[in-house]
C-alpha cells in the first residue's frame, strides 16, 4: 500500500546523507510494523473552558520503540506522511480513539458537550475513502458522531478545495465538528473561512508562547480571536503553559484552553480513577508522572 518514492527522496541521495537516509528507511519500516507490534498508544490531553471545566480532549499518538524509546510525533508523523504509511496509521488512530470515547461514554464519564479531537493529516484527509472509513469506524463502535471533532490543518485545504469542502460538509451532516489546527501558521488565506463551515480554530502554540513577552504576539492573538468571534467560530488556545498566559487569555474572547498549565497528555487509564473527579485528576500536577514530560 505504501506509495513508492514519496517526496523525491532518492533525488537527494548523496554519501554524506547515507546514514540519515538509512535511518529514515529503518524508521519507516519499523513504523509500518509498529501498530502490529503493540508499540502505538494514544495519549489524551484535556481541553478546558475558562472556568476550568472539562470540555473535551485531544488524542495524540505515541510511539514507543523498543530500542529508541519514545519517538516524538514531530519526527515520525512527517516520516509516515512522506512514505504513505500515514493513511494506515491514521485509520488506527481513529479506530482507537473512537473506541476509547465509546468506553468513556458507556462508563458515564463524559460531561455534557464533551468532544474528542482527532488529528487527521492532509494525506489521510485527501484519501478517496476517508469519510467512508470514518463512517464505518463510528458504526462499528456505535459512537454518536456528536462526540467527535476532527482537526485538520490549512494545508489539507490546499490541493483540492472543493473536495475538502465536500468532506467537511459530509462530516458536519453527521454531527461531527471540524477544527482548523495550528491556525495562523499555514496557508492563511482567510477567504476560506467564509466558504467552509468550520466550527473551531486552534491558535498555534507559537503565538501563545510569547504572549507575555511580546506585544506583537498579543496583537496577533487578539486579532485572530476577534476574527473568529465575528465569524462565530469557537477558539482554542494551544500550549498554555503559564499562569500569566492563562490570565491573559481568559480575559479575551477565547473559549477553550489546552496546555501543560491545565493538563498534560496522559494515557486513557489516567482518566479514570474510581471515586476521583476526572477533571481534577487530569489537571493535577502529578499528571507529570503519567503524562508527557
Ligand atoms: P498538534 O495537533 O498541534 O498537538 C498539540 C501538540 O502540542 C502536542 O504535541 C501536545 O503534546 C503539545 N502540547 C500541548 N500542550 C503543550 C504545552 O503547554 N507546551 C508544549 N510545549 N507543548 C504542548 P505532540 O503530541 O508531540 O504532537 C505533535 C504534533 O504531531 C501534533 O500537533 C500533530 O500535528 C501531530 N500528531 C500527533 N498525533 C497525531 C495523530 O494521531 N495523527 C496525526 N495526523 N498527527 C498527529
Ligand atoms: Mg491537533
Ligand atoms: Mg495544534
Ligand atoms: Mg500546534
Amino acid at each position: 500500500q505504501a506509495k513508492l518514492g514519496g517526496r523525491s527522496r532518492f533525488a537527494f541521495f548523496e554519501p554524506h546523507m547515507h546514514k540519515s537516509l538509512t535511518e529514515r528507511m529503518v524508521l519507516e519500516e519499523e513504523l509500518a510494523a509498529a501498530a502490529g507490534n503493540n508499540q502505538l498508544h494514544l495519549h489524551y490531553q484535556p481541553k478546558f473552558d475558562g472556568q476550568k471545566k472539562l470540555r473535551g480532549a485531544e488524542a495524540l499518538l505515541r510511539w514507543h520503540h523498543p530500542t529508541l524509546g519514545s519517538v516524538s510525533p514531530e519526527i515520525f508523523i512527517p516520516v509516515a506522511e512522506d512514505s504513505g504509511i500515514i493513511e494506515e496509521l491514521g485509520r488506527w488512530v481513529l479506530w482507537e480513539a473512537v473506541g476509547q470515547c465509546k468506553s468513556w461514554q458507556r462508563m458515564g464519564m463524559l460531561p455534557e458537550g464533551f468532544r474528542l479531537a482527532v488529528n487527521v493529516s492532509p494525506e489521510q484527509f485527501r484519501g478517496e475513502f476517508f469519510t467512508d472509513e470514518l463512517q464505518t469506524i463510528l458504526l462499528s463502535h456505535d459512537l454518536d458522531p456528536k462526540y467527535l471533532i476532527i482537526e485538520i490543518t490549512e494545508s489539507s485545504l490546499l490541493e483540492d478545495f472543493q473536495d475538502a469542502r465536500s468532506k467537511i460538509q459530509i462530516m458536519k451532516g453527521w454531527g461531527i465538528k471540524v477544527s482548523i489546527d495550528d491556525f495562523g501558521t499555514g496557508y492563511s488565506s482567510l477567504a476560506y473561512l467564509n466558504e467552509l463551515d468550520v466550527d473551531e480554530l486552534k491558535i498555534d502554540r507559537s503565538f501563545i508562547r510569547s504572549i507575555e513577552s511580546n506585544e506583537d504576539s498579543r496583537t496577533i492573538v487578539d486579532a485572530l480571536l476577534s476574527l473568529a468571534k465575528h465569524l462565530n467560530i469557537q477558539t482554542v488556545a494551544e500550549g498554555v503553559e503559564t499562569q500569566g498566559q492563562w490570565e491573559y487569555l481568559t480575559n479575551t474572547p477565547c473559549a477553550l484552553f489546552q496546555g501543560y498549565f491545565l493538563g498534560k497528555p496522559a494515557p486513557a487509564e489516567r482518566w479514570f480513577i474510581p471515586g476521583e473527579d476526572v477533571a481534577l485528576n487530569l489537571a493535577s500536577n502529578d499528571g507529570v508522572l503519567y503524562g508527557d514530560m
